[in-house]
């Protein structure tokens, strides 16, 4: 099944349990269905990461780094994994590698059924803007735009009509409990609640796969714990999620732990 075929399965998908409903926080009847649909999705679909002995290797000219070495993982639809590791241990590299704004040295990366390496550098970034939704440790958020305008822009690069990008990024700012915060700028939110945003815009092109880098580091522990119980309800709904940190405490939200050091990975074993 092509790419396209799956972006177009899972948003008919979710336009079954509602209007626009990917990526809720509503725990109610469709936190169900979605996740049912998740649960007959995985025993059809491919997983949604592969990596077959993936390396990437950086050739400084003066040395060679290895920074991650013969890496296999599988990620499966509706999986909410932690990958962790220490400082130097290769995370942004795999971050790089697994949001397609990299590319292995050696191995080969599948994502979503599509072998990456058969992809030019225009059908990497359609792979970026369409099936994988970003979340930063500091949210990249546009400055003095607002809101709305930040989480509707990805669907700017998708050619979506603007009426209807601001609809959908208003809905998912809603689903996020900013409703009452669509005109605001950056500068005029907490942290959590620009952490909140930079998750809607994540959601709001309902992508495959959503890959949060450091999602709390930035933030004080009341907003950290209310972004890992976000993280947690859009699992419940059926999303797959990889969150890269260095925090055995943030990697507890999720159900799988994998870890990384000197770029090797170990499955569930301790740090
Ligand atoms: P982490 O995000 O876990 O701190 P990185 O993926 O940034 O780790 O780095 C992994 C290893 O690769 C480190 O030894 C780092 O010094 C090296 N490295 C990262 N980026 C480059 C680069 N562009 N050129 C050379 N070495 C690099
Ligand atoms: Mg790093």
């Amino acid at each position: 099944m092509s790419l396209l075929d799956r972006i177009g399965k899972r948003s008919a998908s979710s336009d079954d349990d509602g209007p626009g409903d990917a990526g809720s926080t509503e725990t109610s009847s469709a936190a169900g269905s979605a996740a049912s649909a998740a649960g007959s999705a995985r025993r059809s679909l491919p997983p949604i990461i592969q990596l077959d002995s993936v390396s990437r290797i950086y050739d400084t000219g003066r040395i060679q780094v290895p920074a991650l070495q013969n890496v296999n993982l599988r990620v499966e639809d509706g999986e909410f994994m932690a990958i962790i590791g220490p400082s130097g241990s290769g995370k942004s590299t795999m971050m790089n590698i697994l949001g397609c704004l990299d590319r292995p040295t050696s191995g080969r990366y599948i994502l979503d059924g599509q072998p990456v390496d058969e992809l030019d550098n225009d059908g990497l970034a359609y792979v970026r803007g369409h099936s994988i939704g970003f979340v930063f440790q500091s949210y990249n958020l546009l400055p003095r735009t607002t809101a709305l305008e930040n989480v509707a822009a990805p669907l700017l690069y998708q050619g979506v009509p603007r009426k209807e990008r601001l609809a959908r990024a208003q809905a998912a700012l809603e689903r996020l409990g900013l409703g009452e915060r669509l005109n605001h700028e950056p500068s005029e939110l907490s942290g959590g609640q620009q952490q909140r945003v930079g998750i809607a815009r994540a959601l709001v092109t309902d992508p495959a796969l959503i890959l949060a880098d450091e999602p709390t580091g930035n933030l004080d522990s009341h907003s950290g714990t209310e972004v890992l119980k976000l993280f947690r309800d859009l699992h419940a709904l059926g999303r797959t999620i990889v969150l890269i940190t260095h925090d055995p405490e943030v990697a507890e939200s999720a159900d799988r732990v994998v870890h990384i050091r000197d770029g090797e990975l170990t499955e569930g074993a301790a740090a």
